[in-house]
């Protein structure tokens, strides 16, 4: 079965920037999603901040194996309720990819509970990408290292928690670094952010940033049933325990009590 994927699109550069329309004239989602589409193994749909509930309704992440979410000038306009129902999904098994300046979405700070923040400038400066886990499966089939020509720097220290696998660093023209794919677990979601993707340059048009993606979605797919409440807390009676035990001592809560939250 083909791997379901949605590409969320803030879709908001591609309005209002000339420069953005031209390089991606049906939207960055749209060439990311048609990437992947032509790739096979994968169905790529897109949603965008403009539709109702922003398109992520929960139907439609019930349906989706891997949401991949591109984020910068609209971060705030993103509503809460959907922000919750997107964790949800990945602490239930939904796997996330965030990508560039989704570093600051709401979705993304989120799960990381860190600020997530990083040294940045707009230069057109090359990037060079290299891959420090060779044998990860989101680096399978890529070269040691791969350039792109114009990109936004991004620099360390980068504010996230320390990840469970990284997969790229990147070097910039300017000297700095960054670790440009990371790996992280939240509940039963697979994470994990990609950096490169600036709007105006054609990132995602490069074979190679096609390629981490596609391979970011198979790593990424969780085909283990979702988890009906992630955030289950339950007050296990005494009883139930898995070995038989004598209550005592005082207690404040009583036989099957909720706990505070
Ligand atoms: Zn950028």
């Amino acid at each position: 079965m083909a791997i379901r994927v949605t590409v969320w699109g803030e879709n908001v550069h591609e309005q209002t920037s000339k420069v953005v329309a031209g390089i991606y004239p049906e939207g960055m989602h749209q060439a990311i999603a048609g990437a992947l589409n032509r790739a096979g193994g994968v169905t790529a749909t897109t949603a965008t901040l403009q539709e109702p509930e922003h398109g992520l309704t929960e139907a439609r992440l019930a349906q989706t194996d891997v949401l991949i979410w591109w984020g910068h000038a609209a971060h705030g306009e993103v509503s809460d309720a959907v922000v919750d129902r997107v964790c949800h999904a990945v602490w239930s098994g939904m796997g996330a990819i965030f990508l560039h300046s989704a570093h600051f979405s709401k979705p993304f700070k989120r799960l990381m509970g860190s600020p997530c923040n990083l040294t940045w400038r707009e230069a057109g400066e090359r990037e060079r990408i290299w891959l420090t886990s060779r044998n990860h499966p989101i680096a399978a089939g890529l070269p040691d290292h791969f350039e792109l020509e114009h990109e936004e720097m991004y620099g360390e220290p980068f504010g996230v928690p320390e990840p469970l696998e990284t997969v790229f660093i990147s070097w910039f023209q300017g000297g700095e670094v960054f670790r440009s794919g990371l790996t992280w677990r939240r509940g039963a979601g697979n994470v994990f952010y990609f950096r490169p993707g600036h709007e105006t340059y054609p990132t995602y048009h490069d074979p190679n940033v096609q390629r981490v993606i596609l391979n970011a979605v198979t790593w990424a797919h969780n085909p283990a049933a979702r988890l009906q409440d992630p955030g289950a807390a339950p007050n296990v009676p005494v009883d139930k325990a898995p070995e038989p035990i004598t209550e005592r001592g005082p207690r404040l809560h009583g036989d099957g009590d909720g706990g505070f939250r």
